[in-house]
């Protein structure tokens, strides 16, 4: 997630969340308040905490039972994930079978106990990382129940986004480590079991105290409020921390508006602070050494500028801090931080650390439910980085989002290709699941522009953050937003290239001379029906486009910046396989022409979309 710099808007936003306009379109948002204490026994792995959480139903509903989850009850032989992760088709190599191989003192857990709500005891069943909660008394609509519990846990050898003892020699990579209330919105309960991928909360104020060993530095979501206390590097200019009193430090942090609360944890780090003009501050936390050091400096110049970037192509970034943070076993998103695999080169530290920063977007505060919608929030976030990269990086010539084509025509082509609407568990390949999720969704966007222009759909990209921010926002008010910025009808496009693996294949048939002027045929070969922007280059070098919109778009887009002069504009109703163009021009005249020399349409057979004449 990012930073924001103003107290007011934090304001604005609880504000909005209680809006009418909202109520009346039929949705409704549930918020919740946490309040954990945790101590953490650096000996054993193991720590106990106490949470109270006050939850708001702010649904028509009334609810009888509630969940939770226990995201690390997954790391467990026997689990769903640990099932699941040996038996697809293409295993994370992260994951194989070392969940199976665990022996007792390194596997997760994570138990509840004592549950009450509103004071009274609650009935509650662990069903692998689900803890499903029968209610002593329902919720109302529109009401609110206190939820108290106390929890304890071992924290798991590091296998896939959190644990202990990561292959770089982090101690602790906390996410997914306290008992976490599943969401329930406008399609009911989100109780999923952590299998493998991503993740939907619910937004609400954090106050976290974590009690641990003095000599760790701890990084992550919220605001430490007592810095002068803990010191560690978050001391204010000149301030003398006092020698705690015994062996462990309490450190509290508080994180308003956010839907998780990570931290990462370790006697060896190194924290580094830049502070932004705009007031956000970046904190980076890694064990110096000589795969680190130098990169890490580095990376000081590039997150306040990729938040500088991002801020102002995506929307302002809402929070007052950014971390970055040494652990996991990659890259990994959670509210106001990352945690990365630190041991790399600058352009892949650099990279991940830009593609977990716009993640602050699309995962942070839109947070679509990532489950559901994987591709809206990695395919928008690897679409923004591969835009951020190019901006603030730079290291090659050429299309920045040319990798998310080829990954999303390879998928296209190999017949392992799934619809972007399956569940993200529930991909039959890890392979169909990434290359969706990640090539696909940053096509989605990137052709997006080719359909109603790109001016149209960058502003279309920030009327869409600021008015769905902190509201979860599903694919229709994506399609929705982009329809009513451009003008254009966009069912069509949603349908085909979400809900549907057909793909788009035009080709130029033939050219032939017809005395004074030129016949062009075009095909349509693939199942996917698109707009086309043909292109024709004459051999005293000048262009000409011909602009052939679909007739289901009901609009056509504007002239776009760059491209060349429309000379002709002309519907073509997507049943009719073929269209014959009549060019005012004799045929020895034209050098070339081209379907899309953009390279935008996201065509899965480009070798047919020129000719050479
Ligand atoms: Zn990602």
């Amino acid at each position: 997630m990012l930073n924001r710099f103003k107290k007011p808007f934090l304001g604005l936003f609880l504000c909005l969340l209680g809006g009418l306009s909202f109520a009346q379109s039929g949705r409704f948002q549930q918020s919740v308040n946490y309040e954990m204490e945790v101590f953490m026994d650096v000996e054993t792995n193991q720590y106990e905490g106490k949470q109270k959480l006050v939850y708001s139903n702010n649904s028509p509903d009334t609810l009888h039972r509630v969940f939770y989850h226990l995201y690390y009850n997954a790391f467990q032989p026997g689990s769903m994930m640990d099932v699941r992760s040996r038996t697809i088709a293409d295993p994370d190599r992260r994951v194989g079978d070392r969940i199976a191989n665990l022996s007792p003192e390194e596997i997760g857990y994570l138990h509840v106990s004592n549950l009450t709500v509103n004071g009274k005891p609650a009935q509650a069943v662990e069903v692998g990382t689900i803890l499903e909660v029968n209610l002593p008394e329902p919720i109302l609509p529109n009401s609110q129940a206190v939820l108290e519990l106390d929890f304890n846990g071992q924290v798991p050898i590091q296998i896939r986004r959190s644990g202990r003892d990561s292959a770089e020699g982090v101690r602790y990579s906390m996410s997914q480590w306290y008992p976490k209330l599943a969401n329930y919105d406008e399609q009911g309960w989100h109780a999923n079991p952590y299998i493998g991928r991503e993740f939907y909360g619910i937004w609400g104020d954090f106050d976290v105290k974590i009690t641990i060993d003095k000599t760790y530095t701890i990084g992550g979501t919220g605001y430490l409020q007592n810095p002068n206390e803990i010191g560690h590097g978050y001391e204010d200019a000149g301030v003398i921390v006092p020698e705690p009193a015994g062996n462990t430090l309490t450190w509290h942090f508080k994180a308003p508006m956010v839907h998780d609360f990570m931290w990462g944890a370790d006697p060896k780090y190194q924290h580094d602070k830049v502070v932004m003009d705009n007031g956000i501050t970046v904190h980076h936390f890694f064990i110096p050494g000589e795969k680190t050091s130098e990169n890490w400096e580095k990376l000081k110049e590039f997150t306040p500028k990729a938040i500088a970037y991002m801020s102002e192509h995506f929307g302002q970034y809402p929070y007052k801090q950014f971390s970055v943070v040494q652990g996991g076993d990659g890259g990994m998103e959670y509210a106001m931080s990352t945690l990365v695999t630190g041991e790399r080169s600058l352009p892949s530290l650099v990279g991940v650390m830009v593609h977990e920063l716009a993640h602050s977007w699309y995962h942070g505060v839109l947070a679509t439910n990532e489950s559901l919608y994987p591709w809206m929030d990695e395919g928008f976030t690897s679409y923004a980085t591969n835009l951020t990269m190019g901006a603030i990086f730079p290291r090659r010539e050429g299309n920045v989002h040319q990798g998310s084509y080829r990954g999303y025509i390879s998928l296209a082509l190999s017949g392992l290709e799934e619809p972007m609407s399956t569940h993200s568990d529930h991909y039959h390949t890890n392979r169909a699941y990434s290359s969706a999720a990640y090539s696909k969704g940053a096509v989605f966007m990137e052709q997006l522009g080719y359909v109603i222009g790109a001016d149209v759909r960058d502003r279309g990209l920030l009327r869409y953050f600021n008015t769905w921010k902190f509201k979860h926002p599903n694919v229709n008010d994506l399609i929705r937003i982009m329809e009513k910025e451009s003008g254009i009808e966009l069912d069509w496009y949603k349908e085909y290239f979400v809900y549907s693996t057909k793909t788009i294949d035009y080709a130029i048939k033939e050219v032939k001379a017809n005395g004074d002027k030129t016949e062009l045929t075009l095909q349509r070969i693939g199942l996917m029906p698109m707009p086309l922007d043909v292109v024709i280059t004459y051999k005293d070098g000048s262009q000409e486009m011909i602009y052939l919109p679909l007739v289901i778009m009901r609009g056509e887009k504007g002239e776009e910046a760059g491209a060349p002069k429309r000379i002709h504009t002309e519907d073509w109703p997507w049943v009719n396989l073929e269209k014959t163009l009549v060019i005012d021009r004799k045929m020895d005249s034209i050098k070339s022409i081209e379907i899309d020399p953009s390279k935008r349409l996201a065509d899965v057979q480009p070798e047919n979309n020129k000719v050479e004449l």
